[in-house]
């Protein structure tokens, strides 16, 4: 494995890009559809030209394999679509109103918001950073991109191809650490779309405070997995360890926790069992399987693992400092190490419960996740899952798969963040709709009674 030594922005150039990608905005030279159009397309260009060098990357910082890498299609179908779409989504509109104030003209015209900041994580560094982007480039703002300095590679990259296919002035990547990150954030940004972890959320939170800056928060959150009495088991286990074994656990949607149904227990652990050789014949250490991003992450795990009360029945394996096998540990309690926070990591925790009425409180009680999973074939628990819990989606008999759809709204809720991107949503994220109206001088001899001195006369309806 060779580390790449990222090279990060020095912190007094940091306000000098921001001031560029200011004067661009106020040049109006964003503004026109084509300028747009063909920003966008240079996205899809981006990931056709370096489609290679970019997987390289990914690689190299932490060994995902070749077949987890949807996330440049993802990036590469929303920049088409969202350059299509373009002039749809610009459209002012004109909203139905009362017959005499048609002539006012009352229209919503779709405005950028201005100069915006997109800060990144490293576990899908393509999805996370170019979805916001799109959408950023679309509305016609410009943009500065912050990446993750923990997947070093893949932030060089970025920085290094950025000004090849893009208007150096009105997007760019600034790279570094807390530091850099710290100073992006005293500036003034008309908009700040932040993707990490809820602790950092709120520092991030405060800043953008102080300069009424809005603010859109991508977190994560323990997203369960709740098994229904009638489903294929079989199914279920094979679903539930794709999804967690996918990038090794540290995908935000990643199912976090399963609440296992009476009478279930062994079933669901044998058929984990079958689909853990039938995936890695080799095991998975011994074939493409990713690493965990830093030591720091793979210490976190690894005491997990040394602490959790319950007990491993499949994986448990660690490599040195970079891998986890994708390890099923059940008889976990509620008041174990697996479930005080986000595991973010190949380790899944089944818990025994009394049946659907506990595991829907068990949700409840947890702060609201960024997806909930559920196995069923029913139509009311389907709606009682509707109607009684929150969290960013709800996706039926399978994981991760909803956040392959273009059409959805990508997001959390409470302590899974606010606000969301994803196609015409990230469009949305980063355009003003701005009222208009403009009253006719005609009109003035109906507007007599709205002017003072008051008089006594009243209003009717
Ligand atoms: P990370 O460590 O890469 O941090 C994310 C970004 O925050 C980086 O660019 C980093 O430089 C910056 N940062 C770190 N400290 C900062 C500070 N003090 N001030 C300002 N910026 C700072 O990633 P992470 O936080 O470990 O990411 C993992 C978390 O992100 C998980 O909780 C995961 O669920 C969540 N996540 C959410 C989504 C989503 O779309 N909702 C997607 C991916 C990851």
């Amino acid at each position: 494995m060779t580390v790449v030594q990222l090279q990060f922005t020095a912190l007094d150039e940091i306000s000098k890009v921001h001031e560029r990608l200011r004067k661009t905005f106020e040049s109006g030279i964003t503004r026109p559809l084509q300028y747009r159009r063909t920003q966008l397309l240079q996205i899809a260009h981006f990931i056709q030209d370096n489609w290679k060098a970019i997987e390289d990357a990914i690689i190299s910082d932490y060994g995902r394999s070749r077949s987890e890498m949807s996330e440049l299609k993802t990036v590469f179908d929303h920049a088409i679509h969202a350059a299509q779409d373009l002039e749809e989504w610009s459209k002012p509109e004109k909203p139905k109103v009362e017959d005499w104030l048609a002539g006012w003209d009352p229209t919503i015209y779709p405005t950028p918001k201005g100069t915006v900041l997109i800060i990144s994580p490293w576990n899908a560094p393509y999805f996370t950073t170019f979805s916001p982007l799109i959408g950023a480039m679309a509305a016609g703002c410009t943009a500065l991109i912050k990446p993750s300095e923990l997947c070093p590679a893949t932030s060089q990259l970025l920085a290094d191809l950025f000004p090849k296919y893009f208007d150096s002035n009105a997007y760019a990547v600034v790279n570094g650490a807390v530091a850099e990150a710290t100073r992006l954030l005293e500036l003034k940004w008309d908009h700040i779309l932040y993707t990490g972890a809820p602790k950092v959320a709120r520092i991030v939170a405060a800043a953008a405070a102080k300069h009424l800056t809005p603010l859109t928060l991508e977190l994560g959150g323990k997203c369960p997995v709740l098994i229904d009495d009638d489903v294929d088991i079989d199914l279920v286990a094979k679903r539930v360890l794709y999804g967690k074994q996918f990038i090794a656990g540290q995908a935000c949607i990643s199912p976090d926790y399963v609440l296992v149904p009476p009478g279930k227990m062994e079933t669901l652990i044998a058929a984990f069992k079958k689909y853990y050789s039938t995936f890695w014949p080799k095991g998975p250490l011994n074939e493409g399987y990713s690493r965990i991003i830093a030591p720091h992450h793979h210490a976190r795990l690894k005491n997990m693992l040394e602490h959790t009360k319950g007990d491993i029945v499949l994986g448990g394996e660690i490599e040195g400092s970079e891998r986890i096998a994708p390890t099923i540990v059940k008889n976990v309690p509620l008041d174990d190490i697996l479930m005080e926070e986000e595991i973010f990591g190949p380790i899944l925790p089944l818990i025994q419960v009394s049946g659907m009425e506990e595991a829907l409180n068990i949700v409840k009680e947890l702060s609201s996740p960024l997806a909930i999973y559920v196995f069923t074939n029913s139509e009311k628990l389907k709606e009682t899952l509707l109607n009684s819990t929150a969290s960013g989606a709800l996706c039926f008999n399978d994981t991760l798969s909803h956040a392959g759809v273009r059409e959805l709204p990508f997001g959390g809720i409470g302590e899974s963040g606010y606000g969301c991107h994803g196609g015409k949503y990230s469009f949305d994220t980063f355009t003003h709709r701005r009222s208009y109206a403009n009253v006719p001088p005609a009109g003035e001899p109906f507007m007599a009674m709205r002017y003072p001195p008051c008089k006594d006369e009243v209003y009717q309806a």
